[in-house]
């Protein structure tokens, strides 16, 4: 991620900053890619911190505006966990928009945030995209529940950026679905995502991943359908170039890979692109566990799930992503 300037004092600025160390409200706009004073603040910002500039006085702000359906805020935690999967959402939205996505005339992802504890007792919420359509199970913004579900599924990381990349994957199939190319392309190396996809998943649940599925894919979950394979890998792409665009942020040069491009979310070359994140995300590793903390990136890449990635990296990046866009989402 960026690291932007106070429109004051010019001192440096994190993006989910509601006031500058200087004493100066700011509130982010997309559309500019930059900071601004408070001037028109989204409709959400006192309720749940969003800090997201908005198009007009009273109105949400375009990442606001995508959650077509808020969770029931009956449990008392439910206002924090919306809170923090909104700013999980915006994190990974601004990305997407510098790859070039929501540009005018395309297809948009709605959300729908539902909580698990509700009014009318507790209910299941399974995350998952269809048609544009992303659910998202904010109870996941509990550390404790979320760390739990972790354990019991024997999964390596989870977090809400994560789940979000995750989904908004789906969602960019079904928009890339609907050029040839990519379908060809993707079947070749993905498979065939014909395939029933609830009998997939309920064997995968059932029996566990095939166990020589560290050799192909990317997480054990993405050798449960081709689908998964896509969105895992797609997932993981974004995260590599947010660390590589995290580092240039902070300007942080390995001597034995050099310094991050200024926009890697620009890079043409997949390739250089991943072994570079990769070195950069090895040495993170490092880093953490001088505290004693969990790898940053706590995954082994093989080659064909490497393939994968760079299959993922041409496709993502949509042609000539406007520097800036021309109309909020
Ligand atoms: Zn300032
Ligand atoms: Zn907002
Ligand atoms: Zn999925």
């Amino acid at each position: 991620m960026r690291i932007y300037r106070c429109p004051t004092c010019q001192s440096d600025i994190y993006f989910r900053n509601l006031v500058c160390t200087c004493g100066q409200p700011v509130e982010f706009d997309p559309v500019q890619d930059q900071f601004h004073p408070l001037g028109t603040p989204c409709a959400n910002r006192e309720e749940i911190g969003c800090n997201w500039q908005a198009p007009e006085p009273g109105a949400l702000c375009p990442s606001c505006a995508t959650t077509e359906v808020t969770p029931d805020l009956y449990h008392p935690d439910s206002l924090g966990n919306w809170a923090a999967s909104e700013a999980a959402k915006r994190w990974v939205l601004i990305g997407m928009y510098r790859l070039g996505w929501f540009a005018p005339g395309t297809p948009r992802p709605v959300f729908k945030f539902l909580a698990e504890r509700t009014s009318e007792g507790q209910v299941h919420v399974t995350m998952g995209h269809a048609n544009g359509v992303i659910t998202i199970n904010i109870a996941e913004a509990d550390p404790v529940i979320r760390t739990s579900r972790r354990e019991s599924l024997n999964e390596d990381y989870r977090t809400l950026i994560g789940h979000f990349r995750h989904e908004l994957a789906h969602y960019m199939h079904w928009v890339l679905q609907e050029t040839p190319q990519f379908l060809t392309a993707f079947r070749w190396l993905f498979g065939d995502e014909r395939a029933d996809y609830g009998s997939a998943l309920k064997q995968h649940y059932a029996n566990g991943p095939r166990p020589d599925w560290p050799q192909f894919f990317i997480t054990a979950y993405a050798s449960s359908h081709p689908h998964e394979d896509w969105a895992e890998s797609v997932a993981h792409l974004l995260h590599l170039v947010d660390i590589l665009d995290s580092a240039a942020a902070t300007g942080l040069t390995l001597q034995k890979s050099g310094a991050p491009s200024a926009d890697p979310y620009l890079q043409d070359d997949s390739e250089a692109l991943i072994t570079q994140a990769l070195d950069y995300a090895l040495a993170a590793n490092h880093i953490n566990r001088s505290m004693g903390l969990q790898d940053l990136y706590p995954f082994v890449i093989s080659t064909p799930a490497r393939n994968k990635l760079a299959f993922a990296h041409d496709w993502v990046r949509l042609p000539h992503p406007p520097r800036l866009l021309q109309q909020p989402l």
